[in-house]
């Protein structure tokens, strides 16, 4: 049910779903449509069940596909500052985590280099993280700024997030609290893509050398 305000600014400013281009009848509430959201392409099987299994991680889930619907979703999310995306996705994201988020201590989002998440404003991954009703540990540190992965293949990819991460933040002593908390914890990684897994693999890499007992991951799509 559209509010007043929705009306008003679906009829002042007509903004548009981000997938399908359409006017949207509740803008206040979503960036994308209820028609387009419905349509959004979901994994029937754990993503970690589709391809090679990683060397660091139990588990790899995903909501869906990196194309059509979802990547708009993420591209809006990561680059069109729609924050409110995070909340929507929670529910899809829970449900594509199912079980791996019952016996985690916590969440760990994969964390941006501070100079990006300072011209970004927010990790994405943080706030996505922050729907799945766990606790969500800050435990990792990105220190390296790494090219974009994108225009990347596998091996330079790995070899590009191979040291990227650290244990802990940036105040002092903070690995070593962080290596307490880690310490024979199960905790899932949360990010927006998997791509090649290179930068999860990475993390949990970290963690693991920090003695977490296991170490998951939930992705919202995966290419
Ligand atoms: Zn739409």
């Amino acid at each position: 049910m559209a509010s007043i305000a929705d009306a008003l600014i679906a009829t002042v400013f007509a903004p548009v779903c981000l997938s399908c281009a359409r006017v949207l009848d509740a803008p206040t509430r979503s960036p994308v449509c209820d028609t387009c959201w419905a349509r959004i392409g979901r994994f029937a099987i754990p993503a970690c069940d589709l391809g090679p299994r990683s060397t660091t991680l139990s588990h790899v889930h995903a909501i869906g596909p990196f194309e059509d619907i979802l990547r708009d979703v993420v591209h809006g999310l990561k680059f069109q500052g729609r924050r409110t995306l995070a909340a929507r996705l929670g529910p899809l994201l829970r449900e594509a985590a199912g079980d791996l988020l019952d016996d985690a201590d916590a969440v760990v989002p994969v964390p941006l280099h501070p100079w990006r998440q300072w011209r970004r404003t927010y990790n994405q991954a943080d706030l996505l993280a922050a729907t799945l009703g766990r606790p969500v540990w800050r435990v990792l540190r990105r220190w390296r700024a790494t090219p974009p992965q994108t225009a990347l293949d596998r091996h330079a990819r790995q070899a590009n997030v191979r040291h990227a991460f650290a244990l802990g933040g940036w105040m002092p002593g903070a690995a070593h609290r962080a290596r307490r908390r880690i310490e024979d914890r199960t905790v899932v990684l949360v990010d927006d893509v998997l791509t090649t897994g290179a930068t999860l693999d990475a993390c949990a890499r970290v963690l693991l050398d920090a003695g977490a007992r296991d170490v998951r991951a939930v992705t919202v799509a995966r290419a």
